[in-house]
């Protein structure tokens, strides 16, 4: 086992991962960057390393100091956490030839995974089912068009290289499609550099349901089963839970088991997320996420297990702790995430906390960094915490949620909770019927941008 584990990211999951090295009896090393010299995971780690300015350019997605920070601390492995370095294949190359351990798949899964084309062939070889479109990319607005027509409208043009939302476009019809096309190249050309496109039929009423998989990297994986994270504001997850109110039992072991196969095929190592759209009974596969996703806690919560240890053990070569037949779901969890954002129009909102105080209680995790007299730096995402309920059934979750909204106390600054005290009053968030436009839809008609 690792004696010191070096965690590149910041926020709550750096947290995440030193409470989970703690428990290990492992050593952390935090980095930082010179406007988080005061934030909560320098505070919690065992040492702490500045790596660069306030820009993450310069400094968590800095290489070249990451692995100095290795060499003068003495860790022998990285966690990446989620964004920044968690899939960049190169990274993990360049890790790999310093001699040091990657906490995460291998580069060459990452790769694979990373590209949408690439990923979309690999699963629909391994069994797993996709949702209907071209064959690899379309090279011109001709063919774009010609497919258009054979498919039937509505279409998505996705950028292989996209990700975050960026690079997505809608042809409702066939007059959108130079357009759609024309702009899903362009993004994914100025975001990504890369303007290969594909094309997918876009499905009008889907649910988004992910399954959380697991591997050893020695052929043995395992499935976690659902969440359902489709409550999206512009392609981003903003409530999730586990289990999905709207799949079977036998649902769920059947795609789970889909999924496991296909990850103990390619030696999977670690944590994995298979993104699917569900529509009318049928999965659609998406993307793959190849690392610890943002809404982790509610599979730990239904399952009982602590994803990040792991895979720490499984990146240090022992095994992991459950097999499949250990995995039984125990009630209902729910997760919503709490931004520095102004309501109604999303506006980031940094600033200094001037008090600050986290809900608890039977059933009750807060995932955050923030601490009283904080100064939220503006440079890095918006996410200031994760608010988790665990409850016997959905019900119970929900009102726990309720509950423990009301003991959240964030002051000096705006936050999303006023979003999730609304979304609570609404029949369709309690029957548990929406799909992925459900929130924007209600946005519009609750939140008209001021
Ligand atoms: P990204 O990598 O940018 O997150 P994804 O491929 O995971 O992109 O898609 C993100 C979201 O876009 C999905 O959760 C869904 O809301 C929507 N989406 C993607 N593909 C389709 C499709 N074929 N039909 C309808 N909606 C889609």
């Amino acid at each position: 086992m690792f004696d010191k584990i070096l965690i590149a990211n910041r926020g709550e999951i750096a947290l995440r991962v030193i409470r989970a090295c703690r428990e290990m009896g492992i050593k952390s090393v935090a980095v930082h960057s010179t406007a988080d010299a005061d934030a909560m995971h320098v505070r919690m780690a065992d040492e702490a390393i500045c790596i660069g300015p306030a820009p993450g350019t310069e400094s968590y997605l800095n290489v070249a100091a990451i692995i100095a920070a290795c060499e003068v601390t003495g860790a022998q492995a990285i966690h990446p956490g989620y964004g920044f370095l968690s899939e960049n294949a190169s990274f993990v190359q360049i890790i790999e030839d310093h001699g040091l351990t990657f906490i995460g798949p291998t580069a060459e899964h990452i790769r694979t995974m990373g590209d949408k084309i690439t990923a979309k062939d690999t699963m629909i070889k391994l069994g797993v089912p996709c949702v209907p479109g071209s064959e690899g990319g379309v090279p011109d607005l001709a063919a774009a068009k010609k497919l258009g027509a054979e498919m039937g409208y509505p279409v998505i043009i996705k950028a292989t290289a996209g990700g975050g939302g960026r690079g997505m476009k809608v042809a409702a019809t066939a007059a959108d499609m130079e357009s759609a096309f024309m702009t899903a190249r362009a993004e994914g050309k100025s975001n990504f550099g890369n303007d290969e496109v594909y094309i997918e039929k876009y499905l009008t009423t889907p649910r988004h349901i992910e399954i959380q998989v697991f591997g050893d990297g020695k052929g043995k994986a395992v499935h976690l089963g659902e969440r359902d994270c489709s409550l999206q504001r512009r392609h981003q997850k903003v409530f999730e839970e586990a289990p999905g109110p709207s799949i079977t039992p036998e649902e769920r072991a059947k795609i789970g088991k889909v999924c496991a196969d296909a990850v103990a095929k390619i030696n999977y190592i670690g944590a994995g997320t298979i993104e699917f759209l569900y529509e009318n009974g049928e999965f659609y596969f998406i993307e793959m996420n190849t690392r610890l996703q943002v809404e982790h806690p509610v599979t730990e919560a239904i399952f009982g297990v602590d994803l990040v240890r792991e895979q720490i053990l499984v990146a240090a070569g022992e095994s992991m702790t459950f097999g499949q037949d250990d995995l039984e779901i125990n009630g209902h969890s729910i997760e919503v995430r709490i931004n520095a954002e102004r309501l109604p129009n999303f506006a980031p909102c940094p600033g200094k906390i001037t008090a600050y105080h986290a809900p608890g209680g039977l059933g009750v995790r807060m995932d955050s960094a923030l601490y009283q007299g904080y100064s939220i730096p503006p440079y890095y995402d918006s996410l200031i915490g994760k608010l988790i309920v665990h409850g016997r059934d959905r019900a119970e979750a929900l009102a726990r949620l309720d509950r423990a909204l009301g003991e959240l106390i964030v002051d000096g600054i705006d936050t999303t909770t006023p979003l999730f005290h609304a979304l609570l009053q609404e029949k369709d968030i309690h029957t548990g019927e929406y799909n992925i436009h459900w929130l924007e839809k209600w946005l519009d008609a609750n939140m008209a941008e001021g």
